[in-house]
């Protein structure tokens, strides 16, 4: 039978960095996906994802981040290729601000209280309510989702590490050899320990206990800007807003055609079955987030040039879910990452193989264990 070190169930952004820092590691290795590497049905696809210092969710993620910031320039470093670019980051509103402030204050990041006015005035493409609090972070920016996986996955396998596509983990079970995972091409492998980062299908591939990773669907549009220049990375930071409308968030034109934003609190179908869940888009996703681009950035909506829909996997406290599973010492979690985990991938992954090989951990993940919502065994 065929037997590895560690098995990584899902390759998308977390078992791609999981599957790199394994075979960093020098393990034998296999990933095993779904879908294509690189495919658009689960958390990972759209070209851009927001990273930021100041972390307004929590101060304990401050560090986790700062660790994933030099872990995505190693990378880089090692791909020959950008794959995180500083534009700033400008953040507020109720919430958001008070989070960010504090997040900046207890870890001592470089910071400004700002205004909408002011925000304004800097970035000529905004047209926030100029009495709004923000916080202005000079090291905010975004990383490339689909070229940090890439990455991560030809990092594996120049060590040696097996990632096959297509296939599909159709369940797994502890035995007297560690644990065995069947798959939909007939294949039955083994492994000492199971690495589970199935993103919004979590849920039910890792076997959690109820509740644990809800899918949500959500949309994203790409809008011409009117006024091109003011929509340049160099010139409009990204954001992440709560205003009257909800909280949204965007990007400059940066890769493809189109200033990128998205409802945060976008109230899409959700439930514990991605595959239940519409990927199709229509005129009443787009809307919503139209309205918001001709009030708050109207230089920035122009013409429709894209909209697609993601899925975000909610914890029940839109806190990520990283630790050993709750019921067996041989598999390892990394889920419900609530629509703000890819920044963190290179970390959770350093992470996710420190539990597979040493069952802990130097980080300091107290906060992200499945112990604040059960009794462990
Ligand atoms: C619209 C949107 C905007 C976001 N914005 C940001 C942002 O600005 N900043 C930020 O940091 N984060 C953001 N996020 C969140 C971030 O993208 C996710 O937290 C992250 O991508 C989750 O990675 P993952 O590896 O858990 O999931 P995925 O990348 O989806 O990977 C899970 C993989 O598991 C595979 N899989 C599932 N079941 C099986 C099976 N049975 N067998 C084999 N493989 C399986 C899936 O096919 C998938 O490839 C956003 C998310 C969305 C949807």
């Amino acid at each position: 039978m065929e037997r590895y070190d560690v098995v990584v169930v899902g390759v998308g952004g977390m078992g791609s960095a999981a599957l790199y820092h394994l075979a960093r590691r020098g393990k034998r290795v296999l990933g095993l996906e779904r879908f294509d590497l690189g495919h658009e049905l689960g958390s990972s696809h759209g070209h851009t994802r927001i990273i930021r210092q100041a972390y307004f969710e929590h101060p304990s993620y401050v560090p986790l981040v700062l660790r994933a910031y030099e872990l995505w320039r190693e990378l880089e470093t090692e791909a020959g290729e950008q794959l995180l670019v500083i534009t700033g980051a400008v953040e507020g509103g109720p919430r958001i601000y008070e989070g960010a402030l504090r997040s900046s204050l207890e870890h001592d990041l470089p910071h400004e209280s700002i205004d909408g006015a002011e925000a304004g005035r800097r970035f000529p493409g905004f047209r926030l309510p100029p009495e709004l609090e923000l916080v202005w972070q000079p090291d905010g920016g975004f990383v490339l989702p689909e070229r940090c996986i890439v990455a991560h996955v030809n990092g594996a396998l120049a060590r040696g590490a097996v990632v096959r596509a297509r296939e599909r983990v159709l369940e797994w079970s502890e035995g007297e050899n560690g644990v065995r995972v069947r798959t939909d091409r007939g294949a039955t492998v083994e492994a000492e320990r199971l690495v589970l980062t199935a993103g919004a299908f979590s849920q039910h591939v890792a076997r959690l206990p109820p509740g644990m990773v809800v899918a949500q669907r959500q949309v994203l549009a790409w809008l011409q800007p009117l006024r091109p220049e003011l929509f340049a990375p160099d010139r409009f930071p990204v954001f992440n807003v709560a205003v009257e409308e909800g909280h949204l968030y965007g990007f400059p034109v940066y890769g493809v055609p189109g200033f990128k934003l998205g409802f945060y609190d976008h109230d899409g179908e959700r439930g514990p079955d991605p595959d239940a869940i519409s990927r199709e888009v229509s005129l009443s996703d787009e809307e919503p987030v139209r309205r918001f681009a001709e009030r708050y950035f109207p230089d920035g909506a122009g013409p429709t040039l894209a909209l697609k829909s993601c899925l975000f996997e909610l914890s029940p406290d839109e806190h990520f879910l990283v630790d050993r599973h709750p019921e067996t010492e041989l598999a390892v979690v990394g889920a419900g990452f609530s629509g703000h985990g890819f920044k963190f991938c290179p970390v959770v992954g350093e992470i996710l193989a420190d539990l597979a090989l040493d069952g802990d951990t130097q980080h300091d993940i107290g906060f992200l264990r499945f112990s604040r919502f059960l009794a462990r065994r």
